[in-house]
């Protein structure tokens, strides 16, 4: 048991505890997950348990496979099995055995979010439902709203069912699972919904699992959901070891149904505390306890170490995003001429359309890295058919970008006629374009035709609009910004948003030169070509949720502003809730350092909040002597930084005309305040944008200018809240 000797105390008492109900609750790089695999390991090694006869379950499919070469390191070689997976991860493997019990094959096929999504709007246009009327996204809400209310799996999907055709022309779900299950496919509702379902209809099947599973384990159960604990408390019955840790203050999943009050309510027999947090200096902890200590709702509790002190963390205030960008990409050499690995530092921002400004800081340094559990900017689906669209504009000879978006969206010009078009091509040794345009009208295809006057237009207007306008209005004319609306994907649409962005950068960085769409395609040319080799040690680039868990010597946290971090929209949506679990981000991020910590954030417009940038409230509760602040703040920044939380404390959601408020109350605009027209950034008559219903026109007002009655371009009128507006056009 020499093994045990790496753990304190208190952890060893967690490791050997193996029977009953035990909980370990405990703050961030405490040892809580190296408790729970050194309990494993003691299972199988000390106490002869089987690991068929272990579930361990962690949250993240990255987080599994960390745990399963941990495991593997201590445990016999060959000892350790899949059963350390996460909850829908154990779920396939349940299914894969049990799910014959309900008349599906054993080899059905499981859907991912873009599959659900597809399968969506084949419903909703069988159904008639407009994409105005409903997105693609509440139409799947409502499947899975509906999914959680029971029965349907009896309903609907067991082998004797019969769906008719008028139950499908009448029911969302109905006609979603009847597709579903023309490919016996799932989604991952039901992976957790069938599980649950054959557990308790099925006593024998139970009764084995029950029987099979002696212990169980759970990584990071404060994010569980209530199907997840009800999973683990079923599974768990008759032995009754189930081993939970977890740390309230790390809960950043309860906008997906995470119940932290379950694991805090938790029966346990016997409770572990641990406190000794063995990753971070003592400066990054002070910082960490600082912050999160400003949530009201959670059980007090600060860290220790007995770690050296440390370097300073640093707060750096940029004038510019590319002051910040450019000083972090000069830190990072800093730490590499010191001897730091490049996988020794990691880059964590809060959502992934900020990667883009580190992405080309990086790139242009040719420093290389990778987005852990995520896309490149220039990657991502949308980037590239955007700078597709402009290609074609560029060189309509482009068959590569022809391609790419002659169904994109979809004109519905099939395989056949493609390839028709391509023999045609072949023969009149022309491009795809040039023969399209040739011989559209006799092809038939009106949507053909449509496109053809589409980069038609588009090219005539090169030149003769700025690149940035040309984008934007390609965006819109295509419609690829209607379907991602329709879609409501907010991660998409936002991606654009910064795409746009950066290129009105570039023309400001280059107005002298009056950059053509030809220069544009070629700068960028170096971050859409670039060549990204395989490579493992590098510097890693990661959502904060995506770095639940992880530690890193070296921790950046980017983009520190106001509206981005803590995030504007989740705070409009969930109010105080919001709030905490933005810090509880926080919280989880500065924890991941261990080392050095680098806080940064700048000037300049916010996309989020569109409009100026003030540092996040989260760096003005960091105590004054706890960090190094290089660059100059200015006092007025602060202030904005103040008022807006003050706002939002009111509850006074309304970003644009916070704005204003924010003018008034600092007296910046000259008046005093309480004429709200004058507040208001909209005014009858107005064009604004609404992230659904796309360009409208404001027709009137409320008297307090917080609602407005819209016109949209499909010809509807609606009233809306000015939270839900923006001017089409960034100001800059
Ligand atoms: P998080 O809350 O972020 O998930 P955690 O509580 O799971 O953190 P671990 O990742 O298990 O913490 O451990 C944090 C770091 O501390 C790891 O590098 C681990 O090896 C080290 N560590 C844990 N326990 C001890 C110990 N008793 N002695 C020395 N180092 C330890
Ligand atoms: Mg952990």
């Amino acid at each position: 048991m020499r093994f045990l000797e790496d753990l304190n105390s208190r952890q060893r008492e967690a490791v050997t505890a193996t029977e009953g109900r035990v909980r370990v609750i405990a703050g961030a790089g405490t040892g809580k997950t190296k408790a729970l695999t050194y309990r494993y390991a003691y299972l199988v090694n000390v106490l002869g348990i089987d690991p068929a006869n272990i579930l361990c379950l962690t949250f993240t499919n990255k987080a599994a496979a960390e745990m399963r070469s941990r495991i593997a390191l201590m445990v016999h070689s060959g000892d350790y099995n899949d059963f350390v997976c996460t909850l829908h991860g154990f779920c396939v493997k349940f299914l894969r055995k049990e799910i014959y019990r309900l008349g599906f094959p054993k080899s059905f096929t499981i859907l991912d979010e873009e599959d659900a999504k597809a399968l969506a709007k084949e419903c909703m246009d069988e159904l008639g439902i407009k994409r105005t009327e409903k997105t693609v996204k509440k139409f799947l809400d409502g499947i899975a709203a509906e999914k959680a209310l029971n029965g349907y799996i009896e309903g609907y999907m067991l082998p004797g069912n019969v769906i008719t055709d008028a139950m499908r022309r009448t029911g969302n779900l109905a006609c979603f699972v009847s597709r579903q299950l023309k490919g016996w496919a799932l989604d991952f509702d039901d992976l957790m919904n069938f599980t649950l379902f054959i557990l308790d209809r099925f006593p024998d099947a139970r009764e084995y699992w029950q029987e099979q599973l002696n212990y169980i384990m759970v990584d990071e159960a404060q994010d569980c959901n209530t199907d997840d604990w009800n999973l683990i408390e079923k599974l768990g019955a008759k032995h009754r070891n189930i081993f939970v840790v977890g740390d309230p203050d790390q809960c950043i999943y309860e906008w997906r149904g995470a119940k932290p009050a379950r694991f805090v309510q938790f029966a346990s027999d016997k409770d572990i505390v641990l406190d000794e947090n063995y990753r971070s200096t003592p400066k990054i902890l002070d910082i960490a306890n600082c912050v999160i200590a400003n949530n009201k709702n959670r059980i007090p509790k600060d860290l220790f170490t007995r770690r050296a002190e440390g370097r300073a963390v640093i707060h750096f205030h940029g004038k510019t995003e590319k002051e910040e960008t450019d000083w972090i990409v000069s830190q990072i050499r800093l730490l590499l001429d010191g001897g730091a690995s490049p996988q020794d530092i990691a880059i964590l921002y809060r959502s992934s359309w900020q990667s883009r400004a580190l992405e080309q800081a990086l790139l242009s340094e040719q420093l290389a890295y990778v987005i852990w559990g995520g896309i490149r900017f220039f990657e991502r689906k949308e980037i590239k058919d955007t700078i597709a669209y402009l290609r074609l504009l560029a060189n309509p000879d482009d068959d590569l970008s022809f391609l790419r978006i002659i169904n994109m969206p979809s004109r519905k010009l099939g395989r056949a006629f493609l390839d028709r078009l391509r023999d045609l091509a072949a023969a009149e040794g022309a491009s795809l374009f040039r023969t399209l345009e040739k011989h559209a009208p006799e092809l038939g295809k009106p949507s053909a035709e449509a496109f053809v006057q589409l980069i038609t237009e588009g090219r005539e207007r090169v030149g003769q609009v700025t690149v940035s306008d040309l984008m934007n209005q390609m965006l819109e004319a295509s419609g690829l910004k209607r379907v991602i609306r329709e879609d409501q994907d907010e991660d998409r649409l936002e991606n654009l948003d910064e795409l746009l962005r950066s290129v009105r950068f570039y023309e400001q960085a280059h107005a002298e030169e009056e950059p053509t769409l030809t220069d544009w395609l070629q700068d960028i040319a170096l971050y859409t070509n670039a060549d990204y080799r395989k490579e493992t040690r590098v510097i890693k680039l990661m959502t904060i949720h995506q770095a639940k868990g992880l530690e890193f010597p070296y921790v950046f946290i980017t983009g520190l502003s106001e509206g981005t971090f803590p995030n504007m929209r989740t705070i409009r949506e969930y109010k105080k809730n919001g709030e905490e679990e933005e810090r509880r981000l926080m919280y989880v991020a500065i924890t991941r350092a261990e080392k050095a910590l680098f806080l940064t954030e700048s000037e300049g417009y916010n996309v989020a909040t569109k409009m100026s940038k003030y540092p996040s409230r989260f760096l003005a509760e960091i105590k004054k002597n706890m960090v190094v602040v290089e660059g100059t703040i200015p006092e007025e920044l602060w202030r904005g930084t103040r008022n807006l939380v003050h706002v939002l404390d009111e509850e006074n959601f309304v970003p644009e005309v916070l704005g204003a408020a924010v003018a008034a109350r600092t007296g910046a605009d000259g008046f005093a305040g309480d004429r709200a027209e004058y507040n208001s950034p909209f005014q009858v008559g107005q064009t604004v944008s609404h992230a659904i219903f796309g360009i409208g026109t404001i027709l009137s007002a409320s008297s307090d200018f917080s609602t407005f009655q819209v016109r949209f371009s499909d010809g509807a009128t609606r009233h809306l809240r000015a939270s839900f507006l923006s001017l089409p056009d960034m100001p800059e």
